[in-house]
């Protein structure tokens, strides 16, 4: 004949319960300590269980949108970006662009936080899939050539929010341009993009090498959508300029000391006007 303990646990097998079963021992020495009443017992059994399920829930979906790091937004030190416009970040935080298929661009040189910020916002809710411009570009171009473009645009298609990160590190091809003008448009209106870049829009033209494609991506893409601008330095730096290896914030000649540093980094672009037509701000108060 079985114990209680064993009829027990082979029930939580039979049901699926996992945690539970993992903890019961647990559960029940704790319950023979603390006496309490048969609901509260209960429920603290079963959000053992709904609790565990909650977190493999949130593990799977993150794995599933691929995304390169998990941040949220307590983890971001705002004060550090003063350009960050806080009640901007709210609004986004309410996700309500994404039921309004609306779009959320990061612009700012490397390392002030655009991936920290959209890993934030894809990891907040619904489905997200998030995806480097280079690496989009490669994987759709290959499917094209092997005559399998549109099934597999379908994976950048369906998630509610597609983040496509570091647009304008590498230049995109002629076939890269035209994928990523075909992507822009089927998401236009149907679901979220958000994307990162270190270019400002008046240089975009330079990302798909004809500024009339540009144009055209940028018109879908700004229709809906806010532009973070982030002029803030490097986030990265902050623990080298601590140490000393950098020199402090404000003397003569610091900054560009830092940009040397940075890896890649581009000295922020004075505002400018090209055939793009707009700077980041402008292009917003624009098409918002
Ligand atoms: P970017 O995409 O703009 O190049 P990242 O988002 O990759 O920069 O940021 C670089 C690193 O610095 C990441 O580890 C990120 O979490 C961290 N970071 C950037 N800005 C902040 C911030 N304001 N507070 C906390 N961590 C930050
Ligand atoms: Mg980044």
């Amino acid at each position: 004949m079985n114990t209680p303990i064993e009829r027990l646990q082979t029930a939580l097998e039979t049901l699926g319960l996992k945690a539970v079963e993992a903890r019961l021992e647990n559960l029940l020495e704790q319950a023979s300590k603390k006496e309490p009443s048969y609901a509260d017992f209960l429920d603290e059994l079963l959000n053992c269980e709904v609790e565990a399920r909650r977190t493999r829930y949130m593990k799977a979906k993150l794995q599933l949108a691929h995304l390169p790091f998990v941040k949220n937004f307590e983890q971001f030190d705002f004060h550090f970006q003063p350009s960050l416009d806080e009640r901007q970040i709210r609004e986004l935080r309410s996700l309500r662009f994404i039921h309004e298929a609306s779009n959320v661009i990061f612009l700012g040189p490397p390392g002030v936080g655009k991936t920290h910020l959209s890993v934030a916002l894809a990891g907040s809710g619904l489905g997200a899939y998030f995806i480097t411009a280079h690496d989009l570009a490669t994987d759709l171009g290959r499917a094209y050539r092997e005559g399998r473009l549109d099934r597999r645009m379908r994976i950048y298609l369906a998630p509610k929010v597609l983040v496509i990160d570091e647009v304008g590190y590498l230049p995109l091809d002629d076939l890269g341009t035209t994928i990523f003008f075909q992507l822009v448009s089927a998401r236009y209106e149907r679901g979220s993009i958000i994307l990162t870049s270190n270019k400002s829009y008046g240089d975009w033209g330079s990302i798909f090498g004809d500024s009339i494609i540009a144009t055209a991506i940028l018109d879908r893409l700004l229709h809906h959508s806010t532009t973070i601008n982030i002029r803030g330095e490097s986030y990265r730096l902050k623990d080298r300029r601590k140490a000393g290896l950098v020199p402090p914030r404000g003397q003569e000649g610091a900054e560009a000391a830092v940009r040397s540093l940075a890896s890649g980094s581009v000295a922020p672009k004075t505002r400018q006007k090209t055939a793009l037509g707009s700077t980041p701000s402008e292009a917003k108060e624009a098409h918002s």
